[in-house]
């Protein structure tokens, strides 16, 4: 398979937007949450938030990238943008939980399951996106280095 994605390589910037694309992609519900859905309900409960969306496509673009020609790129951006919506549930299920049976099922499984710790999810965000943020003024730091000036 690696085989198959490796004689691919063409743009990674596009691979980078693809795959952050279905890294969010879940999340836009929560813009239906907050606008549209009078009842308020945990987001997570939406079908972008389910494995039996995001495990299904994730297997379709991995059968579309065995199956298509390998100057084909578009096969690559499905895999890395399915493979980004499958990632972030996972990782949703680190800072809380996901209902993985849904919509058969509403059980959730996850690190938290107990309510109202929504401090303890938030607190694990936003080391994450201080990590980040340090990573990137970090490597601003070494991008901008240059000794000769
Ligand atoms: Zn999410």
């Amino acid at each position: 398979m690696f085989d198959h994605f490796e004689q691919r390589i063409k743009s990674y910037r596009s691979y980078l937007f693809w795959g952050l694309s279905g890294a969010v992609a879940p999340d836009t519900d929560v813009l239906y949450n907050i606008l549209l859905d009078p009842k308020q309900t945990n987001h997570h409960n939406y079908f972008t938030h389910y494995f039996s969306f995001w495990g299904p496509l994730l297997l379709f673009s991995l059968f579309l990238l065995l199956i298509s020609k390998k100057s084909n790129q578009y096969p690559v951006f499905f895999l890395l943008f399915s493979f980004g919506g499958f990632f972030h549930l996972m990782l949703d299920m680190v800072s809380g939980y996901i209902f993985i049976p849904a919509p058969f099922l509403y059980l959730p499984f996850g690190a938290y399951l107990e309510k109202n710790h929504h401090d303890r999810e938030y607190c694990i965000e936003a080391s994450i996106v201080i990590w980040a943020l340090y990573l990137l003024i970090r490597d601003k730091k070494i991008r901008d280095y240059n000794p000769e000036r």
